[in-house]
């Protein structure tokens, strides 16, 4: 029962790692390495920083995991886990590019954990500090700091208690658990999964068949249950950019939504590493990346004995593929219990067992079926920002046709077959990511994409009212990770000092280091 007793493979040995942190720890890449994870042995988990370190074990308990220090060594770099840092707008622009000893890492331990209980953990996960500038792009995410990590997290509608923005923080693996008690599915017999191919604990009060996250039922009224869910997921979308303009009447349909439900403050925290796939895949799963298996964008099979990418237009729609045995998606838990309910995934690559899915279209070779007219752009489209930026353009289109897809669907037909109002919607837009990467998420860009994406959003409700069904019906409007402004001066990278003193290594999706494979 316990899922003590094994651990991934490792191949490189101890002396290995040990070379490439004492590369990674000098002070020449202090401005670029947060900290380094690692787990020397099974259960047991090492975060070293320039300034200090951390050893900790993970110990199952009856309820799940409990985590104890081992040992510190100067300052402990994950010491600091306040879900609460750099909340509202104001405290994260006075906060700039948050330094080790002022950031905080929510969750910390498990989200650590979470990793290495996947086959192909890298010997060491590097991360990188808010300030870097590690690609073209003035906003990034992918690390554990809280900014970076911080989702929105609205519950509204039908079913859902009305408390406006509160002072709470969960974690993106509670909202599938969440959305399936909103919809009235009770709990039952499940797994917390753990160590790759071990049972995992069992626990009573699983929606999912494995899940890791845990249903947030205070926020459930004690009425009727909704018979409709929609889910709109902000890539990428900075929750305090999208509460603030809520605020100030710049989003009025997610300030709508607000005012029908709960929205969280702290956020939704994503599982590390914050990226997209993976907490997509968290998000419709109730899974941690370790657990799923969606692990990265990108990592490498020691196994197969090659690498393996999972978010890239060639990828994306074979990305379920990688799920580990015995995880569910929400649609798959729906139809366990409802045999008979309609789910609908929309530009959603994390679709298995839904009854509509974009990327099943995909798979099926359909695509031309859902292309829009790229000579004209589409409605609730900030024309200066598509005209000027091919990102902005090309998620303008995306979502273009994710809105006509979601609200052909709830207007009874879609691709000549008629659908009734689907018991669960899941709806992906993407334009934010791409802006809030372009100018950092507290650029004009991102508040364009902001604009634009509250439009469409109003255009889904407006469809959900036009089927009749809106006081019926409950939403959740979530994102995939934060979104944080790095420093455009501080630049460089870790590969070539790797390279320099003669270790063996990939680096996978910009972190992910194998060593001598
Ligand atoms: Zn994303």
């Amino acid at each position: 029962m316990s899922s003590t007793t094994s651990g991934p493979s490792r191949t490189a040995p101890d002396d290995r790692r040990r070379a490439a942190l004492d590369v990674l720890l000098d002070p020449g890449l202090e401005s670029l390495v947060e900290m380094i994870l690692s787990s020397p042995a099974p259960d047991t988990y090492e975060a070293h920083a320039i300034d200090g370190a951390v050893r900790f074990r993970r110990r199952p308990t009856r309820s799940g995991w409990t985590f104890e220090v081992d040992s510190v060594e100067g300052r402990d770099p994950l010491a600091d886990q306040d879900p609460t840092r750099f909340a509202p707008l104001a405290a994260e622009l006075a906060a700039g590019y948050p330094d080790r000893k002022a950031n905080s890492y929510p969750y910390a331990w498990e989200h650590v954990a979470q990793i290495f209980d996947h086959p192909c953990a890298p010997d060491l996960c590097v991360l990188h500090t808010a300030a870097h500038h590690q690609q073209e792009h003035r906003g990034e995410h992918g690390s554990l700091g809280v900014v970076q990590a911080r989702a929105p997290f609205i519950l509204a509608g039908a079913g859902v208690r009305r408390l406006g923005l509160v002072d709470r923080h969960c974690r993106l693996i509670d909202v599938a658990p969440t959305l399936l008690a909103l919809l009235g599915i009770g709990a039952g017999a499940g797994v917390r999964p753990g160590v790759s191919g071990t049972p995992g604990q069992p626990r009573p009060d699983a929606y999912l068949a494995s899940q890791d996250g845990d249903a947030l039922v205070e926020l459930l009224d004690e009425g009727a249950a909704p018979q409709h869910v929609v889910a709109v997921l902000f890539d990428g979308c900075n929750p305090n950019r999208l509460y603030d303009m809520a605020a100030s009447g710049e989003a009025p349909n997610v300030a709508r939504l607000l005012g029908l439900g709960t929205g969280y403050r702290y956020g939704a925290m994503a599982s590390l590493p914050t990226v997209t796939l993976a907490n997509h895949t968290s998000l419709l799963t109730g899974c941690h990346p370790g657990h799923h298996g969606v692990l990265h964008n990108a990592w490498y099979d020691r196994d197969l004995g090659r690498q393996v990418v999972t978010e890239s237009p060639a990828t994306w729609q074979e990305a379920m593929r990688w799920l580990a045995p015995g995880v569910e998606t929400i649609h798959q838990a729906i139809k366990r219990r409802r045999p008979g309910a309609v789910t609908v995934s929309v530009n959603e690559p994390a679709d298995s067992g839904a009854d509509y899915s974009t990327f099943d279209l995909f798979r099926q070779g359909r695509t031309d079926e859902l292309l829009p007219d790229f000579s004209v752009l589409p409605p609730f489209t900030a024309e200066s920002f598509a005209d000027a930026d091919e990102s902005y353009r090309w998620s303008t289109f995306a979502d273009e046709v994710a809105l006509r897809q979601a609200t052909a669907i709830w207007g009874g037909s879609h691709l000549g077959i008629d659908y009734p109002p689907p018991v669960f919607m899941w709806v992906s837009f993407s334009l934010t990511d791409s802006a809030f990467h372009e100018g950092g998420p507290h650029g004009d860009i991102a508040k364009a994409a902001v604009r634009d994406t509250d439009a469409r959003l109003g255009a889904v409700l407006d469809a959900v009212e036009g089927a009749g069904v809106f006081d019926r019906t409950a939403f959740c409007l979530v994102a995939d990770h934060g979104m944080e402004e790095n420093d455009l001066q501080v630049t460089g990278n870790w590969e070539d000092p790797l390279r320099a003193a003669g270790i063996s290594f990939r680096d996978e999706a910009s972190g992910f280091l194998y060593l001598d494979v």
